[in-house]
């Protein structure tokens, strides 16, 4: 259940209905908004009398969730969620482009790619140091040399780390170089690893599994919100249908099914979304103008020679035709690149 607080109580009066929901066996998330302050009870039973609340000092109302899945809904935060990274804000105004090579495979690649997107106006270097590929032959990543090397390009250009975290042993290392932890499609149901990822306070971009339904994937964010960690970042990523043209269905509908449903930053995934090179632009084009409020894209300086999804990235060039068009997307929608 939320108890909504009116414009203006005051803490005591905050601190009264928290205490309240503890003795009746909540566990109690507040969301300080900018002009209601909302307390989210879970845990509890659901049969509650809710006058119980409303009659309290500096109540608005009380309202029971009938969604399974309660902090990551749009009531817990009406006004959105934005999540900050350093001085970069995920869920505002401004649209944020992440960008990168789907692997780190060498310190000069690394330097190579960041030094194009940075230039080109990405604030997010994307790259995975632990992979998760289909077959164990295939690249599996550099692990930390890998980690360091995307660290130290970021800091060299100015640019934020996003890279994937695939188990729990690995959220300790990976959280020491990567500014955003990733969680891949295959693990958005690894309720294990999302649990400890919510103990973290570091942001987590949730990817959409290959299958899931988007309550699934909401659901999956409430197990990382439920432990604390309110930084979270849902991305479409594409999903598997009969359809075999493209890797994966590309479901742009789901950005404003989102939006609807939790207060929760969008981000799509174009790359994997579709899988070819030539239909990255497109796509990344329609889920701006869908609203979507952050970008990732894979980008190689040699995408013919790249050790994973070298056929999905873009060209250096493309990347930056890209960008440019989406800068004149963005005031359609209100937005800003
Ligand atoms: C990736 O970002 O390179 C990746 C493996 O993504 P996904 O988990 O969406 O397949
Ligand atoms: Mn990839």
């Amino acid at each position: 259940m939320l108890v909504v607080m009116q414009q203006g109580a005051t803490e005591p009066q905050i601190q009264a209905v928290i205490d309240r929901l503890v003795e009746m066996g909540f566990n109690v998330h507040r969301s300080t908004g900018v002009i209601h302050t909302v307390l989210g009870g879970v845990g509890g039973k659901d049969d509650i009398d809710l006058g119980i609340f409303e009659v309290m000092d500096g109540v608005k109302e009380a309202v029971r969730i009938a969604s399974p899945y309660k902090l990551a809904s749009r009531n817990f935060r009406p006004g959105g969620t934005i999540v900050h990274v350093g001085d970069v804000d995920i869920g505002g105004k401004c649209v944020v482009v992440m960008a990168g090579p789907c692997s780190v495979e060498s310190r000069d690649q690394i330097f190579a790619v960041a030094e194009v997107v940075a230039r080109a106006g990405a604030r997010v270097i994307r790259g995975g140091a632990f992979k998760p590929r289909s077959s164990p032959y295939s690249f599996q990543g550099l692990g930390e040399e890998g980690l360091r090397y995307l660290r130290e390009a970021a800091d060299h250009y100015g640019l934020k780390v996003v890279s994937e975290v695939m188990e729990i042993a690995q959220i300790r290392l990976v959280g020491e170089y990567a500014d955003i932890f990733q969680v891949g499609a295959r693990n958005m149901q690894n309720f294990n690893l999302l649990r400890e990822l919510g103990k973290q306070r570091k942001p987590v971009l949730l990817k959409r599994g290959i299958a899931a339904t988007i309550e699934e994937l909401l659901l999956s964010a409430e197990y990382i919100l439920s432990g604390g960690n309110y930084d979270v970042m849902l991305c479409e990523r594409g999903i598997r249908t009969f359809e075999t043209y493209t890797r994966n269905t590309m479901d742009i509908s789901a950005i404003p099914v989102v939006h609807k449903l939790s207060h929760l930053p969008m981000v799509a995934d174009p790359s994997h979304g579709t899988g070819r090179r030539d239909k990255v632009a497109p796509m990344a084009r329609a889920a701006l103008a869908a609203g979507a409020d952050a970008l990732i894209l894979e980008v190689h300086q040699d995408p013919d020679h790249a050790l994973s999804d070298g056929a999905q990235s873009l060209h250096p060039g493309q990347f930056e035709d890209l960008m440019r068009q989406l800068r004149a997307i963005a005031p359609v929608v209100d937005r800003t690149i």
